[in-house]
This record gives C-alpha cells, sequence and structure tokens, in this order.
C-alpha cells in the first residue's frame, strides 16, 4: 500500500452575517480538506485548523515527500514531515497542516484494517459524548446583550447541557452579556466564557472575579497565548479555572503551560496541534501533570469525526466508577458545508452526540457538497 496522490480542498463560504471574536472578524467560512488518494484506491480524509489557503499550501510542500511512502507508518512519516520544516516550523502552520496530513492517514489505516480510529487508539471508552454549544459571537447592528440572551436561551430548548460564549471585548458590557446568559439558561446548565486572548492582564483580573458569581466553569484564552506566565497569573488572581490551548500547536508548545500548570484545563485541537499522533501525546503529558483535557473543535464534520474518534479513546482521568466525561465542543455558527461534506451529518439529540463506529473516521465524504462549495478564486 502507497500513497499516491495528496489533494487539498478549500472550502468557502461568504457568510449572511458576518460576526467576530475578541481577536477575529468572520466575513466568510474557509477550511482546508486533505484527500489522501492510496495505490489499492483507499482513500483518507483530514482537516487542518487555521486559514485555509496558507494550509493548503503547506500541505502542497509535505506532498511530494508523502508521495510513495506507507501510509500505515504514520509515526515515521509524523517525523518525516516535521523535520522537513522544523527548522523554521515548529509550531503554527507547519503543525496545523501536518496535522491535516496525519488525520487522512489515520483515516486510510482504520480503513485497511476494518476498524474505527479510536480501535486503533487502544479501544473505547464511550459510544457517545455530551456536547457544548459554542456561538455568542459579536454581532453587528444588533443589541449585543439582547442578542446573545435570545441565542442561548434557544441552545437551553434544543437540550444542550452548556453552553460557551465569547467575551473579550469590554468588561462592562460583557459581565452584562454574563448576567443576561445566566438568567437566559437558569441556574443548572453549565456556562463556559471564552476570551479569545482579547483582555490584558488586569483586564482578566477583573473580569473573572467579578464574573465568578455568575457561576462559570472556564475562563478561556484570557490573555495572549504567548504569555504563559501571565496565565498563572491569571489563574493565581481569580477564582474560575483558566483554560487554553487551541493555539498550542505540537508537544513543545505544549510543554510550558502543562509543565508550570499555567491551565487548569488544556484545549488541543486534533485539527491543529498534530492529529492523532501528537495528541496521544499531549494527552498524556495532561495527565502526567494533573490537567483536564477538553479538545477544542471548530471546522466540518471531518474535524467533528477525528474529534470524537480521539474522544471515543480517551482514557478516564482518573479511572474511578464515575469518570468524568469529556465534553465536545459544538459550533452552531453559520456554516452551511459543516455538514454537508458528509452523507450522514453529525448532529445531536438532547445535546449528546453519537460516536460513529465506521471504519477509520467512520464518515462518507458528499463530493458534490465539496464541489458546490469550493473556492472559486475572483
Ligand atoms: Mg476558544
Amino acid at each position: 500500500m502507497k500513497v499516491e496522490a495528496v489533494h487539498t480542498h478549500i472550502l468557502d463560504h461568504v457568510l449572511d452575517t458576518t460576526f467576530e471574536s475578541a481577536s477575529m472578524h468572520f466575513a466568510r467560512r474557509q477550511h482546508c480538506l486533505v484527500e489522501i488518494v492510496c495505490d489499492d484506491g483507499t482513500i483518507g480524509w483530514g482537516e487542518c485548523l487555521g486559514p485555509a489557503k496558507p494550509n493548503a499550501a503547506v500541505v502542497e510542500a509535505y506532498a511530494s515527500a508523502l508521495v510513495g511512502q506507507d501510509p500505515l507508518q504514520t509515526e515515521r512519516i509524523w517525523l518525516d514531515l516535521y523535520n522537513r520544516l522544523r527548522d523554521q516550523g515548529q509550531r503554527g502552520l507547519t503543525v496545523t497542516a501536518l496535522s491535516g496530513i496525519d488525520i487522512a492517514l489515520w483515516d486510510i489505516k482504520g480503513k485497511r484494517f476494518g476498524v474505527p480510529v479510536s480501535t486503533l487508539l487502544g479501544g473505547r471508552f464511550r459510544d457517545s459524548v455530551r456536547a457544548y454549544a459554542t456561538g455568542s459571537f459579536r454581532r453587528e447592528g444588533v443589541d449585543r446583550v439582547d442578542d446573545i440572551a435570545k441565542e442561548v436561551g434557544g441552545y437551553r430548548q434544543e437540550g444542550f447541557h452548556a453552553v460557551k460564549i465569547k467575551i473579550g471585548f469590554d468588561v462592562e458590557e460583557d459581565l452584562r452579556v454574563i448576567a443576561a446568559v445566566r438568567e437566559a439558561i437558569g441556574p443548572d446548565m453549565r456556562l463556559m466564557i471564552d476570551a479569545n486572548h482579547g483582555y490584558d492582564y488586569l483586564e482578566a483580573i477583573e473580569l473573572g472575579n467579578r464574573a465568578a458569581p455568575y457561576g462559570v466553569d472556564w475562563f478561556e484564552e484570557p490573555v495572549l497565548p504567548e504569555q504563559i506566565a501571565t496565565y498563572r497569573a491569571v489563574r493565581a488572581g481569580q477564582p474560575i479555572p483558566v483554560a487554553g490551548g487551541e493555539t498550542w500547536h505540537g508537544r513543545y508548545a505544549m510543554l510550558e503551560p502543562l509543565a508550570t500548570r499555567a491551565v487548569d484545563i488544556v484545549q488541543p485541537d486534533i485539527c491543529g496541534v498534530g492529529g492523532f499522533t501528537e495528541i496521544r501525546r499531549v494527552t498524556d503529558m495532561a495527565a502526567m501533570h494533573g490537567v483536564r483535557l477538553v479538545p477544542h473543535v471548530w471546522g466540518t464534520a471531518v474535524c467533528l469525526a477525528a474529534s470524537l474518534q480521539f474522544m471515543a479513546a480517551l482514557p478516564p482521568n482518573p479511572p474511578r466508577r464515575d469518570p468524568i466525561e469529556p465534553i465536545l465542543e459544538f459550533d452552531r455558527t453559520e456554516n452551511p458545508f459543516r455538514q454537508a461534506v458528509v452523507n450522514t451529518p453529525i448532529e445531536h439529540q438532547g445535546g449528546v452526540v453519537t460516536i460513529p463506529d465506521k471504519p477509520g473516521l467512520g464518515i462518507d465524504i458528499n463530493r458534490n457538497a465539496l464541489k458546490r462549495f469550493s473556492l472559486k478564486e475572483e
């Protein structure tokens, strides 16, 4: 079995309504899928976190080294590709692109042996996971407090047990949003807040202290992700557990935050941290340092499927009778190709998502959707 070809697919959709986090403005959705074709006809799919066109360019740069390789040799290929761009790479796009390739290779491996990737990872601890709704971005031309309160009330109606909202814009306005959200979702639904590194240290401390009485499970990316010592200071200076990790790509980027306990909850994204191969190492590192792991998920059904296979095989830590189950990040923002790229959408039922059990990632790609949403260059 050999790799015959590597293709990238850039999917694109111009949003009806633009939205923004504290660090990014979204006028369109773009994601990069990776397709790896083998000489026996087996095809594997992966996805890269982050800007689609640069990711596709790096995947294409890796492609010549991949063609002719045995796709089952995932560890060897990972190291070979990483080494090729190591001196100028190490984290960022070189690792997010490698993540898409690695996921596609594990999809091929699962299909080759006729088992889901979770079996290859050592077996399943669970067949479904509870999902939390991610949304509540800032939209122009509306009252943000009312808009978000209405939105999260809808997630409660749908059966979600938890919701994550976007803050990081302005401490006073963000606190009004948090208060309105808690009012809308009631006392029992869990609430997480994500600043997308929009605050400085002093704002983060103030927000954390004043938001804590509303019952907040975690405070995600309070400050810039490069400032690991500041994460530690935010942990020390306010009572809400601190989360982060979606921008720490590869195990070396994870080392200092985990070893120095800069976060209470680490959030690797399988499409950014280095695919199945690398997220397993990060899982062990987190467990050794007593840091809870809740994966970050932001992309299409390919990313969702890969995350679910990983979560199926994520060992409970500690391994007690009623373990703390991982929860799935479930993006509710506008993205018409998120589920259209697969023939069987990965949807939630009452806030619970079933983990596919077919070989590989357990999904079938819808080529018509790929064509329909493929980026048309102006
Ligand atoms: Mg986030």
